[in-house]
């Protein structure tokens, strides 16, 4: 691997309607990195740190990801050591980034993505024109987007007024506008509730937030600083049932809903408001990876992964949201990083050994049934860390408040057991496990015996395990 060459003009096609030049270049590098946000910012670095001709395709203006819109602070805690903004945090890596003489194709979108015998080739349109990129691998950095009213059933009209969290955060960080006077959130995400605190800053009343469930879905620290500490109620087992307004909205109701989430007749309240901010989760961006033929988890809604990153498709990397929502860009960067540089790994090794696919050896994680999910879902034991830890994530099923132990067992050998004095499902938990260990205590097992040959996750209450 080595520099690339200058991307090749090959051709001048006309186009029917407007006979205007549409150029067509072909590109092959090594690794295309598919989203500029911090994950795919890491991805890149690590790529080209390792070795790797790195292309990066960013459908923005400018590279970031949605960290270019949250000013506030508390990014890089885990990898810095410091209280960052977003935009600084990005920031941090777009210089890194630059530094080392990235390819950035800004404003350029991905039309067609397939797997080819060498690889992968992705149709790519920006303001020149198509560029066809080949490359050994792909890198799948494109994020996450939000949960809309679609997926929320509330009766009435559309009227202006109603923003997804995310938007009215673009608007006010961004654009410099506000999205109303007077809002009523729907769901307790954590995007929601940051949102609940800016609008509040910016002269904006905040009536509360209601939240369907019995539980904040957001972290704990924002409901305390985002809500508590600016006197916003928090609504549990409540939700908006109608929004009235024909162009405008002037008004929402409310009501409490039952353990099976039904609305109790008799507690509807009408409340006046201009605006709905809806905060009711995000799903990883995953139309690229379908199109590409990568197995995709249902729990997490993000493509299966090693602990490498790389997906279920040869060649095909995944990291940060577009994996499964996390809660600290920290550990997103952490999951580029390891993408870039096995993606990197990958294609060499393709280069070295004439397209032939390095040798995989995927050993299903079993998480149990106290687990929403867990991440990476399978373990390559041909692909050995050489001393280097891998990283598990997961997210409990249900609060537990009492404590829990959580066992990682293989070939029937305990090889981690950490006690947790709480566990929630917005707080994403990570620990760190040398796979090389994972190898030797399946090698060690008894072959024969199916659960010797598995991975599994177990969660327990304190020592019941
Ligand atoms: C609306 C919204 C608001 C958020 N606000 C907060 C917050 O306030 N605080 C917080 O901690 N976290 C917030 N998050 C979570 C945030 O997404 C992560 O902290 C972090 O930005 C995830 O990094 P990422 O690189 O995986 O994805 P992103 O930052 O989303 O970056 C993905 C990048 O990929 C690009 N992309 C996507 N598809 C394509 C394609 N097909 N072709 C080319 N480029 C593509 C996007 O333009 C984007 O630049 C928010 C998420 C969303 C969706």
């Amino acid at each position: 691997m080595g520099r690339h060459e200058e991307g090749a003009g090959i051709g001048t096609l006309r186009r029917p309607d407007e006979g205007s030049p549409f150029v067509i270049r072909r590109v092959d590098t090594d690794v295309v990195v598919l989203g500029a946000g911090p994950a795919g910012l890491a991805a890149a670095c690590a790529a080209i740190e390792s070795g790797a001709r790195v292309v990066v395709v960013e459908r923005e203006e400018r590279v970031g990801g949605i960290l270019k819109q949250c000013v506030h602070d508390g990014f890089g805690v885990a990898r810095y050591g410091l209280k960052l903004t977003g935009p600084e945090y990005a920031l941090r890596d777009a210089d890194r980034l630059a530094s080392l003489g990235a390819v950035v194709m800004l404003e350029a979108f991905v039309s067609k993505a397939e797997r080819t015998d060498g690889g992968c080739r992705l149709a790519c349109v920006d303001r020149s024109g198509v560029v066809e990129l080949t490359a050994g691998a792909v890198v799948l950095a494109t994020g996450c987007r939000e949960r809309t009213d679609r997926q929320v059933f509330i009766h009435g009209d559309r009227p202006a007024g109603i923003f997804a969290a995310g938007l009215a955060q673009y608007m006010i960080n961004v654009q410099g506008l506000l999205p109303g006077r007077r809002a009523l959130i729907l769901g307790s995400g954590d995007i929601g509730l940051i949102m609940a605190r800016r609008m509040t800053l910016e002269g904006m009343e905040v009536l509360g937030a209601h939240e369907i469930k019995s539980e904040p879905s957001g972290l704990s620290r924002n409901v305390r600083q985002c809500l508590d500490d600016y006197g916003i109620p928090l609504e549990l087992s409540s939700t908006v049932t109608a929004v009235h307004g024909s162009r405008r909205v002037t008004g929402v109701t409310t009501a409490r809903v039952d353990a099976a989430m039904r609305t109790i007749p008799g507690t509807e309240r009408d409340i006046d408001c201009d605006t709905l901010i809806l905060s009711v989760g995000l799903i990883p961006e995953n139309e690229i990876a379908r199109s590409l033929g990568v197995p995709i988890d249902t729990a997490t809604k993000g493509p299966k992964v090693d602990q490498n990153m790389h997906t279920l498709a040869e060649g095909v990397f995944a990291c940060g949201n577009a994996v499964h929502v996390n809660d600290l860009a920290d550990y997103v960067s952490e999951s580029g990083e390891t993408a870039g540089r096995s993606a990197a790994a990958y294609a060499a090794s393709r280069l070295k050994t004439g397209g032939r696919a390095p040798e995989r050896r995927l050993t299903p994680l079993d998480a149990g049934p106290g687990f929403l999910y867990a991440v990476p879902q399978f373990v390559d034991l041909a692909a050995p860390r050489r001393g280097e830890l891998a990283a598990f994530y997961f997210r409990s099923r249900a609060t537990e408040t009492d404590g829990a132990v959580v066992r990682m067992s293989a070939g029937g050998t305990a090889l981690l057991e950490r006690r947790y004095p709480a566990l929630r499902p917005p707080e994403m938990e990570r620990f760190e496990l040398d796979t090389d260990a994972i190898a030797e205590a399946i090698a060690e097992g008894d072959t024969a015996m199916p659960s010797d040959r598995r991975i599994t996750l177990e969660m327990g209450r304190r020592s019941a395990l």
